[in-house]
């Protein structure tokens, strides 16, 4: 009875491969379809100053909106769009579309602010990776400081000093770095040291969990100061409330993103969030 239950349990588990190995081909045939005839599309947050209220900049996130209008989150279909290599041509449309867009934004009364792009590390480990980003800016007509690079520590697998070489050539054209969603991954302190980066931005897991003061919260804290220790610009990911954006900013967080400051939006609300709330938030 044992033994027909291990066989039982093994032929479901294969079944179980098998669904999934269908399902991850069907998704990517489905997405790149989705490409070819533009299902998909981007949506802006602002990020803002503490401080301030003030809006520093806007960070692009891809949305994918199947023909029945069932939008598929990106934390499903970024993982297929990476492993099957989809994610380098994907990663260079968007590139474009978004820095058209901040010109927008800038020539719309907010001069300063800049794009914050989610590169992936197959799309950042990629062989002329930097050629296309030089590229789109001067098709663009953007100054490379308008550009930020989001990437998160899991561009660590596969070893860290290509990345660093990446990076650095990045700031030295006058882009700048942020790590993404630090903490979640394989969070190793030294690479924090190590990356060449301009920001810091604290997941909102931990973000929001300061709000119940519990293991996350101290988690939270920790890493805020270890960024700042470091130099970095901290930014609090997340924030849904008045009190968590009080709290990151006691911390020492400069910058947050939330729908507490606004969604991710389209391009033209978006246009309408700068006219309208940028005034009200401090
Ligand atoms: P991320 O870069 O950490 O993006 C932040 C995520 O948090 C976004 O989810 C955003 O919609 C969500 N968010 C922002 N404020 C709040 C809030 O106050 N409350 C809650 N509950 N959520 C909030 P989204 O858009 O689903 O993206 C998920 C992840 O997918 C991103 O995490 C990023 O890793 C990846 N991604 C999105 N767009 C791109 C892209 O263009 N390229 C690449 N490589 N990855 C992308
Ligand atoms: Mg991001
Ligand atoms: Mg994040
Ligand atoms: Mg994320």
């Amino acid at each position: 009875r044992a033994k027909s239950q291990g066989l039982g349990s093994a032929v479901e588990f294969s079944q179980d491969i098998g669904l999934q190995v269908r399902e991850r081909s069907h998704l990517l045939r489905d997405l790149r379809m989705a490409f070819d005839e533009s299902q998909l599309f981007l949506t802006y947050q602002p990020k803002v100053e503490l401080a301030t209220g003030r809006v520093v900049g806007a960070e692009a996130l891809l949305r994918w909106r199947r023909d029945d209008g069932y939008l598929v989150p990106p934390d499903r279909f970024i993982p297929v769009a990476e492993q099957s290599g989809l994610i380098v041509g994907m990663g260079s449309w968007l590139l474009q579309i978004a820095l058209l867009a901040l010109q927008r934004f800038r020539a719309a009364g907010f001069p300063n602010m800049h794009m914050a792009v989610n590169v992936s590390p197959v799309q950042l480990r990629q062989t002329g990776f930097l050629a296309v980003v030089q590229e789109t800016l001067r098709q663009t007509q953007s100054e490379a400081s308008a550009l930020e690079i989001e990437i998160t520590e899991s561009v660590a697998v596969g070893g860290l000093e290509p990345v660093i070489e990446i990076l650095t050539r990045l700031r030295e054209m006058g882009s700048t770095v942020a790590i993404d969603d630090f903490g979640t991954g394989y969070s190793s302190l030294s690479y924090l040291e190590r990356l060449p980066a301009d920001r810091l931005k604290i997941d909102r897991s931990f973000v929001q969990s300061l709000e119940r003061d519990d293991h996350g919260s101290r988690i939270a804290r920790t890493i805020i100061a270890l960024g700042r220790e470091l130099g970095l610009t901290i930014v609090a990911e997340g924030v849904e409330n008045e009190t968590v954006g009080r709290l990151v900013t006691a911390l020492g967080c400069a910058e947050a993103q939330g729908y507490h400051y606004g969604r991710p939006m389209s391009e033209e609300q978006f246009l309408e969030w700068l006219q309208v709330h940028q005034k009200e938030i401090a």
